[in-house]
């Protein structure tokens, strides 16, 4: 597929907090910075949302909730319009929006186009069509009465997302919240808050009222926690850390005991058995964990593989590793960029050090690459010890751990003994194999043959620790609404 040029130093058009439709300044007054973790330079400095901020998004997504409103009376099909709109929108703006996320996330541009672009896009047209097809049904309950239930709106939804995937995971959670008539106050991730405030004045130029989505950029201590312990939020969506989630869900349960959703971390095993073609297995696992620096909650981080093959593999993925194009993620054919910022590069850089005292035997990488902003080598361990630090805890960084095992019945229990259950795959030619590790281990999502192959159309969501809900699809839907039963007596009885 032909990419167009990237826009390399993207004009940026938006700083301010995007509440009720309109752009304005903090009430602190308070600015912070974002940094290109390309070359640790800032940005732009931003306007920083605290909890006096919340407050007043809070209150213009009630406004906006109220009923009778212009939101409230809208038909369900006008919603949808205006997803589609905005989908149209994002598509026009593609490859200036693909742009402005490798300057600000260091994800590869070409990657940010073919993937986080049109996987984008792809949600909002996938909710905008369930808008007006998330409807109850009639019930014949016992007696003499009409009985159905109407699915609503849940109210006014916080909605907390990472830096990972900025775009995306603003989709997947304004895409069911908006579908389903509900209004929204997100809070963008500190690091990359810039495209999340161009999708919102594209929902402006689409039409959507005000009120309905606003936008704060700031931290998660103060305007994150103001969201998720606010007694006028009805709900809230949170992805990022299980740390992070218990502050989360205990600021819920102190409040309002709001409706919480989680998508958290993972460690994901990989179980490649000594049938599968040993090369396709290589590069999926390969993908699978160095995909956007490692930087994913599904990243593939424990790969367990069979004996047989086991030195093979780990030769193969080696050499693979090795030839990992780093460095600057606007150029073409560059497959890794840089980590977000300096937490993650420290965290990874400890991670890797804790590795090479556990036991595991270091194959390549293990450094800093280059001498200016958050590079990582890509990393390969061996013989990872399942109790280690690196086999048991989340990286999130371009580091792979590989393990031997023997027997089927030994695999499933390893893959299984870990606090997480967001995903797991299994690379092999045999049907029988496949659907007997599909079904044992415990996942929220199982691969075959493949990795991190997403789909707005399919539900994500994690086992354990790894999550509460899912997103995507229809089972999507179901956080973003409030089933209402009505039973209405009637003289004599349906048929
Ligand atoms: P990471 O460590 O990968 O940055 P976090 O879970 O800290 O992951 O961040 C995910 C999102 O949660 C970000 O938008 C962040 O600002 C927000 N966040 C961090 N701390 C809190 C908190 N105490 N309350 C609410 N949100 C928070």
């Amino acid at each position: 597929m032909s990419v167009p040029e990237p826009i390399r130093n993207p004009e940026i058009k938006y700083t301010k907090l995007f509440i009720n439709n309109e752009w304005v300044d903090s009430v602190s007054g308070k600015t912070f910075p974002t940094i290109n973790p390309c070359t640790e330079e800032k940005i732009c400095d931003l306007q920083e949302g605290d909890k006096a901020d919340v407050e007043k998004a809070v209150v213009a997504a009630r406004k906006a909730f109220e009923l009778g409103s212009e939101w409230r009376t809208m038909d369900a099909s006008k919603r949808g319009h205006l997803m589609y709109r905005l989908a149209d929108l994002i598509e026009r703006d593609r490859a200036y929006l693909a742009s402005l996320e490798t300057l600000d996330n260091g994800k590869s541009y070409v990657v940010a186009y073919n993937a986080d672009l049109p996987l984008t896009i792809a949600c909002y047209r996938y909710y905008a069509g369930w808008a007006d097809k998330n409807h109850g049904k009639v019930i014949p309950i016992d007696g003499n009465f009409h009985a159905y239930t109407r699915h609503e709106p849940v109210g006014v939804c916080g909605q907390i997302i990472p830096w990972n995937f900025p775009l995306l995971m603003q989709a997947w959670k304004l895409g069911p919240a908006l579908a389903c008539g509900n209004t929204v106050v997100m809070k963008t991730a500190e690091q990359t808050p810039l495209t999340a405030l161009y999708i919102a004045a594209l929902a402006k130029e689409a039409g959507y009222p005000p009120g309905v989505l606003n936008i704060i950029s700031g931290y998660g201590p103060t305007a994150g926690a103001a969201i998720a312990e606010h007694m006028d939020v009805d709900k809230i969506a949170f992805t990022g850390s299980t740390e992070t989630a218990h502050i989360v869900m205990a600021a819920a349960a102190r409040s309002n005991l709001k409706n919480v959703s989680l998508e958290l971390g993972g460690k994901s095993p990989v179980i490649v058995l000594e049938d599968a073609d040993l090369d396709e297995a290589v590069e999926t696992c390969h993908f699978g964990l160095f995909f956007n620096m490692g930087q994913c909650c599904t990243a593939g981080s424990r790969v367990y593989v069979q004996e047989s093959i086991y030195d093979e593999f780990v030769k193969r993925s080696v050499a693979r590793a090795k030839k990992r194009t780093v460095g600057d993620p606007f150029a073409n054919g560059i497959e890794q960029g840089p980590q977000i910022d300096p937490e993650q590069f420290a965290k990874i850089q400890r991670m890797i050090n804790e590795g090479k005292d556990c036991g595991a035997k270091l194959m390549c990488g293990g450094d800093r690459w280059g001498d200016k902003g958050y590079y990582v080598q890509p990393t390969v361990f061996a013989d990872v010890p399942d109790n280690s630090t690196i086999g048991s805890e989340e990286i999130f960084g371009p580091v792979q751990q590989i393990m031997k095992f023997r027997t089927i019945d030994e695999v499933v229990k390893r893959a299984n003994t870990s606090k997480y259950g967001l995903a797991a795959a299994v690379m092999t030619k045999d049907l029988d194999s496949a659907l007997t590790l599909a079904e044992k281990i415990r996942a929220g999502t199982v691969w075959v043959n493949a990795y991190n192959n997403f789909s707005c159309m399919a539900p994500f969501g994690g086992f354990g620790m790894s999550g509460i809900g899912r997103e995507l699809g229809e089972y999507g839907l179901e956080v973003y609404t409030e089933v209402k039963t009505v039973m209405v007596k009637i003289s004599q009885k349906n048929s």
